[in-house]
């Protein structure tokens, strides 16, 4: 049976997945395991201009090397991801690939200066690891409130939106 991967990527802070694994798993109904990469290099993406790392290459990196029962591989790094036209993403995935990455940078309040919350940082990385790889089945953005593949520009659209699929983008991730 084919697997979800989830690979962590850390520069600093380091966090356990395991909750991201297991809804992964639950949601998408396959199954999820961490899978640590030694051949994801961070410093050959690291854009000393922008201070930033290229998702897109980063991408490029998780299907280079991946288990050969991969379904979908996902990427979570610290670090802060852009892609050139944009000042930043929170994520990026391959339109109905198997890659995606996801950032927690932006996704902790401690960027914000605000207090930290381990409870709300959980919650948008599960959001937005679903999101990517929603992407991964071909989902675009919904505008359907609440749904999960709604589009979020700053972190505040991610607490307003759910973790879960409305009911026509659940359609194409059941097939
Ligand atoms: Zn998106
Ligand atoms: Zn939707």
């Amino acid at each position: 049976m084919s697997c979800i991967y989830i690979v962590p990527i850390w520069r600093e802070e380091k966090y356990n997945l395991e909750f991201l694994r297991s809804k992964i798993s639950e949601i998408f109904r396959k199954k999820a395991q961490i899978y640590e990469s030694k051949k994801i290099n961070l410093d050959s993406v690291y854009n000393p201009t922008r201070k930033q790392y290229n998702s897109s290459q980063i991408l490029i990196q998780l299907l280079s090397n991946h288990p050969r029962d991969t379904f979908r591989i996902l990427g979570v790094t610290d670090v802060d991801l852009f892609i050139p036209i944009l000042t930043f993403v929170f994520g990026e995935a391959q339109l109905n690939g198997i890659a995606g990455i996801v950032s927690v940078h932006r996704l902790n309040n401690k960027f914000y200066g605000l207090p930290e919350n381990e409870e709300l940082l959980r919650k948008r990385l599960i959001k937005e690891a679903i999101h990517e790889l929603g992407h991964t089945y071909g989902l675009v953005h919904c505008l359907t409130p609440g749904c999960v593949m709604n589009s979020s520009t700053y972190v505040e659209d991610i607490d307003e939106k759910s973790d879960q699929f409305c009911s026509t983008c659940f359609s194409a991730i059941r097939g």
